[in-house]
């Protein structure tokens, strides 16, 4: 039984609309002064009627559909600027919470998070553009280490450990909070959270639990579904279906959900508009917060 967490955290300060893209993309298409050309061939259907993310500084009823961002129930608002990565440098890894890097200018991050073998090392290579940046360890009981990197001297991505590795012992598949907990709950300089989720595999449990704690914790977040390259690509296996059926269960469990976004660091998808949902989230952060 899953827990019913809060409604998204107030931070950043969000509010949803249920919308169907179909019917609004409907109505937007037909004009009351021409005759009603033929119909054309129905569009597929979206892949699931979904809540907007409303970001800072957009009102609900000025939303239009030219203003989501492909393949993601994100809304792209003033605060997006840009969002192009100029320079990457690696600051630091951290075996404890406490030793990550205190900045004295306060520069905000973000914190990448997942399951063992979601393609976290990929997703952060494909944001960066570099081939290895993120190197991360893959067996179960190696040091875990959280890895600072500074983008274009202005904020941070963070590398966090993966979790839930499949030939763990229970203890350590369950447990990634004792380690990762302590970075969450004294991270001042903390944005949002980018929860990867395998859109390759059916929903798992542990990713849920992660999402609620997370929820529960006031910590904002965005799901990044990854692999999504997969979802047209493997015949009978339905990754579609996947993603559907994770969607379903964010929409029984939120009131408001939070953003989701489509990946695929093989082909690309949703790199850049990931990025823009970043800006917008941090110079909102910047401006706004502090
Ligand atoms: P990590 O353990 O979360 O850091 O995962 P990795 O980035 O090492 O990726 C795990 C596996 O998934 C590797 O075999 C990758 O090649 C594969 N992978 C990662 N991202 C993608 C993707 O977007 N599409 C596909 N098809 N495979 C991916």
């Amino acid at each position: 039984m899953l827990l019913r967490v809060r409604p998204f955290p107030s931070f950043p300060p969000l509010s949803t609309s249920r919308f169907s893209a179909s019917t609004h993309a409907t109505t937007a298409a037909s004009s009351p002064t021409t005759p009603a050309p033929p119909p054309p061939p129905q569009p597929a259907p979206p892949l699931v009627e979904t809540a907007l993310f409303i970001p800072p500084g957009v009102a609900q009823d000025e939303v239009s559909m030219d203003m989501v961002l492909p393949g993601s129930n994100i809304v792209i608002g003033p605060y997006a600027g840009d969002a192009k990565v100029k320079s990457v440098e690696f600051v630091k890894s951290s075996a404890k919470a406490k030793d990550c890097p205190r900045d004295p200018l306060g520069r905000p991050e973000f914190a990448v998070l997942g399951r063992s073998n979601v393609g976290k090392s990929s997703l952060i290579n494909s944001l960066v553009r570099k081939k290895e940046v993120a190197l991360t360890s893959k067996k179960p009981g190696k040091t875990q280490l959280i890895n600072h990197f500074l983008i274009n001297k202005s904020w941070y991505l963070v590398d966090l450990p993966g979790y839930g590795f499949a030939h763990a012992p229970r203890s350590a598949k369950t447990d990634w909070s004792a380690f990762t907990k302590g970075y969450f709950l004294n991270r001042d300089s903390l944005v949002s959270a980018l929860l990867l989720v395998d859109s390759s595999v059916p929903p798992q449990q542990i990713d849920l639990d992660c999402a609620n704690w997370l929820g529960r914790n006031n910590i904002g977040f965005t799901f990044v579904f990854t692999k999504c390259d997969k979802v047209r690509a493997s015949k009978g296996k339905r990754s579609d279906d996947n993603l559907k059926k994770f969607q379903d269960l964010i929409s029984d469990h939120y009131q408001e959900p939070p953003p989701w976004i489509m990946t695929s660091s093989v082909t690309g998808l949703g790199r850049d508009d990931l990025l823009l949902h970043m800006s917008q989230l941090r110079n909102y952060w910047d401006q706004e917060v502090v």
